[in-house]
Order: C-alpha cells, then structure tokens, then sequence
C-alpha cells in the first residue's frame, strides 16, 4: 500500500514536508522551513537556541516527532525519551531521498536537519542556486541545507578518526543528486565543491538512481525562482505527482504547459497540487511588469529604487532592461551579483555582471572592514563596478538602486532629492509582522520624500495595492482559474492540495471534475 502523511504545508503557505511509503521504499517530498509555525512562537530576537540542538523544533512542533531522520550530532542527551509518546512519533529509517521541488526555504529549509546520509534530489539549478543563498547569507543553523558544520564534539571525533583531514575543516557538505544534467563544466564543478574538496556534485541520469529505487520524473516548471520543477514518483499504487510551486503565466509558462500534459500522459494516482493563489483570478505577467515600470521609470526624475523578492531573476532582468531602455544604471546588492554569477555557471545567457554596463554594484556604507570569503571576492573580482552612497547621491538620475525594505537604513546616506521615486514590486503583507514593516517603509519613505508607487496600504484594515498602481508584480503561483486547469487536464485518481490557506476551493470548484479530493491533516496520512 502506498501512503502519503502530511508533516507540513497543510493549510499553511510553505514548509511542505511529505512523506511517500511504497512498502519499504520512502521518501520525503521538500523538506521546507515552517514560517508560519515559527511565527507562532518566535520572532527576530526570540529563536530556537542554536545549542540545544533538535530539543527546541522538536518540543515547538516545528519538526515532526521522526526518530531516525536527523543529523546524530543535533541530539542532546536522551532527547527521543520525552517524544516517544507524542501524538505521530515514529522511528523511520531507510529514507531513500527528498525529492526538492526548488531553492525557496519554505521548501529546502529544513533539509539542515536531516542526516547527510539522505541524498537530495533536484534540478542543477536549485542546487546551486541553494548553495549560493547559503554562501551569501546568514545561514543560521537551521538553514544550512547544502553544507554545515557539525557541532564540536562530533567534529573532533571525526577529527581523531581521521576523516576531515582531507577537506581541513569540520564542514560537511550534502549529498545532492542533479536530476537533469549530465555534465557541468569543470568552474561549475569548482564552485559546487569549494566547501568540502573531495565532494562532488553528484550528476547522473534519473533512471540510474539505484538508491531510492523508485522510476522518478522530473518536470521543469515555471515558478519565480530559477530551477523549479515537479516531481513524477512511480509507486505500485501508480504514479504520484508533485506539483512543488508553479505558475502557468510566467516568462517560462510553457514549461509548466508541457508538465501539465506529460504528467497527464502518466495518468496518475494522485496529484499533489499547490493552492496559494486560488482566490485570485486574474494575474500580472512579467512583460506587463516591465511595461509598467518602463513606463513610471521613464518620465522619472532623480533616484529610483527599485524593491523585488530576491533570487527572482527573472524580475532582476526585467529592471536590468528598463536600466539599459532609460539610460540609467542598475545598482544591485553584491549577494545579487553573487547569485548573477552562480547562475552563468548553468545558463550562459545570464548577463555577466562583469561585461554588463548596466549594472553596477552597490557597496553598504558601513561595510565591515573583514568581510566574508564570497563578499570580498565578489568585490575584487567587480572591483570597477563598485559603487558607494556618495556616488549615487551626487548622480541620481544615473541609478536604478535594487533595495528591498531591509536596506532602507542605507537611505541616510544616500539622501535622495524629494520626490524620488520607490517602485514595489513585490506582494502584499500577509501577516501582521510583516504589516508593521510595510507601515515603516511607508514612514521612511515619507521622511525623505520618496514618492511610492505600487505600494500597498492600509485601508480599514486590509492592505491593497491601489487599482491603478497595480501591475508592477507578477506573483509566482498560478491563479486560481490556472490551477484548476491544471487539476482538471491532468485528471488524477486524487487530488490533494497544499502549501494554501484555502484548499476547500478545489472541493467547491472541482465537484463535476470526477476527482476525488482528499484535504490532508497535519500529521494525517492518505492512504493509495
Ligand atoms: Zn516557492
């Protein structure tokens, strides 16, 4: 019998943690960072304690109660004792693989936890693109999915045997799968192994996959980060398919058409099929984004900032082009350049920052004077490109600046002429923290006199971007018409949706459809 238990991404935008049994054979489908249950209980200065390990994900309920699955070093004292009469307890072991859909961490992000044993399957491009968001960011302990460094006494352990001499570090790097390229070029495989030397990036064909013994299928789709693809399991119940996240409207939309009618072909049992946009009927695509912003940038007068989700390249090149089409700049954060340069590794039409005229790489003001290995190469290597506060302040009208809300602290510095423009092109706040951060960027955008455009704001309580600003985002989940499109050319056995707060629409829409809809629960297993 097969059975899918849902550990997350049940009436939860992300976190999606599924686990597939066929028999013996398991596997688990993403493996993701819950924000939304971290948000119940923490905040930027309350976290779980990096030194108690599993204790606090475990006794929190942000990592489901599964002995057997997680790193050796992370256990502190009998720390399975007190979880052994939990409510979904179980020992597992044998778990063949996670099958990664993409490199956002409400999919990846819990994958630090997970013994290193556990291959990670995934596109070439989530894997690198996990590894350069890695590299260039905080990396907290729960967020080290490619590499991480085990806690010390494991470490000298491991050091007395011998066994990270040859790598001359602690750091352990993960054993990720490439499902869809055979080769790489020798700096791509260089740039994968710099962590651990004598590692790796395991590439090879997908029916060569002796160890998780399952036929897998993997279908690029199309979604707002590089890379993402859904996943064909073929189990002998039928084939289960995996949507991951996805859109039909984006530049690379027929990748998701030629999915949906390949995984129709499969004929599945059932179909796991994201939700987060099923309220919304109508989208933006990305050539309307840029025909908007052309339009507002143009007849712009001194700085524009420009603020989109990152690692959306796709909406990096969008601005990149308005930049080349006003004359102006494209001034991007280093940890963009970073991920610009990663990607040209896989995809040689990336833009090369280095040959690119339009863009330019903005340095912080009060940049640390040691910074880290990837920062500091990525200053020396653009060491022409750099620009700082002063040179945009007294050039205003030359710059496209590519800031989010969390570089707004830079803005003292720069001191933009009244009447600047900030274009948002991202979505709204979906919860109460992050409508507090949307009524500050509103007030500093007040304090220097920055006119907004395409911004949300509040009315009785509800946060809407105004009608006729619309059109500056093109969100990275299909809408609500799509998906059921999607359900109904792909017919399977079972639907059953996740990674959404409103999965009763596939049951109030799908009625005619001849497909059974199975909501799952948290912790609840459907049975094939
Ligand atoms: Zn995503």
């Amino acid at each position: 019998m097969v059975k899918l238990t849902f550990y997350g991404g049940v009436r939860e935008i992300g976190g999606n943690k599924i686990l597939l049994e066929d028999g013996e054979r398991k596997l688990f489908l993403d493996f993701g960072y819950p924000y939304s249950k971290y948000r119940i209980y923490y905040e930027e200065y309350l976290k779980p304690r990096a030194g108690a390990g599993l204790l606090d994900l475990l006794a929190m309920g942000l990592l489901p109660h599964l002995e057997g699955i997680y790193r050796t070093d992370l256990e502190t004292g009998n720390l399975w004792q007190q979880f052994r009469r939990a409510e979904h307890y179980r020992r597992l072991e044998d778990i063949g693989g996670v099958l990664l859909t993409h490199a956002h961490l409400d999919h990846s992000g819990h994958i630090s936890f997970l013994r290193e044993d556990i291959p990670v399957y995934s596109t070439a491009t989530t894997a690198f693109i996990a590894k350069a968001i890695q590299d260039s960011g905080k990396a907290d302990f729960d967020q080290q999915v490619c590499y991480f460094t085990p806690r010390v006494e494991e470490c000298l352990k491991g050091w007395k045997q011998g066994a990270y001499f040859a790598s001359g570090g602690c750091d352990q790097q993960r054993r990720l799968r490439v499902a869809d390229r055979l080769k790489l070029s020798e700096e791509a495989e260089q740039f994968w192994a710099e962590v651990v030397r004598h590692k790796k990036l395991d590439s090879r064909p997908l029916d060569d996959i002796g160890e998780c013994s399952f036929n897998l299928r993997c279908f690029p789709v199309d979604h707002s980060i590089p890379g993402a693809c859904a996943w064909g399991i073929e189990t002998s119940s039928g084939w289960v398919v995996y949507s991951g996240d996805l859109r039909l409207h984006g530049r690379r939309g027929r990748l998701t058409e030629a999915f949906m009618h390949e995984a129709a072909n499969l004929h599945p049992r059932a179909l796991i099929l994201e939700g987060t946009n099923v309220s919304k009927a109508t989208n933006i695509a990305e050539q309307e984004v840029y025909e908007n912003a052309f339009k507002a940038i143009d007849s712009a007068r001194d700085l524009v900032i420009a603020d989109f989700p990152a690692r959306d390249v796709d909406r990096l090149l969008t601005f990149l082009r308005v930049a080349r089409e006003t004359r102006r700049k494209l001034a991007i954060l280093p940890k963009d350049a970073y991920l610009l340069k990663t990607m040209r590794l896989l995809e040689p039409e990336i833009p090369d920052v280095g040959q690119e005229d339009a863009i330019v790489i903005y340095q912080e003001t009060t940049a640390s004077k040691n910074p880290a290995q990837w920062l500091k190469k990525t200053y020396e290597e653009y060491a022409g490109k750099v620009v700082l506060a002063k040179d945009v302040a007294s050039n205003q009208d030359d710059f496209i600046l590519c800031f989010s809300f969390w570089d707004l602290n830079e803005l003292p510095s720069i001191r933009p002429q009244v009447g600047s423009l900030y274009v948002f092109s991202s979505s709204e706040p979906h919860n109460e923290e992050q409508e507090m951060d949307f009524r500050r960027l509103h007030k500093w955008l007040r304090r220097f006199g920055l006119r907004g455009l395409g911004l949300p704001v509040e009315t009785n309580g509800d946060w809407e971007i105004p009608e006729e600003e619309k059109g500056l985002h093109a969100s990275g989940h299909a809408r609500g018409p799509d998906l059921l499109r999607l359900a109904r050319e792909i017919r399977p056995g079972t639907l059953i949706p996740v990674h959404s707060e409103k999965p009763e629409f596939y049951l109030d829409n799908l009625g005619d459809a001849g497909i059974n809809i199975v909501l799952p629960s948290e912790g609840g297993t459907v049975e094939m």
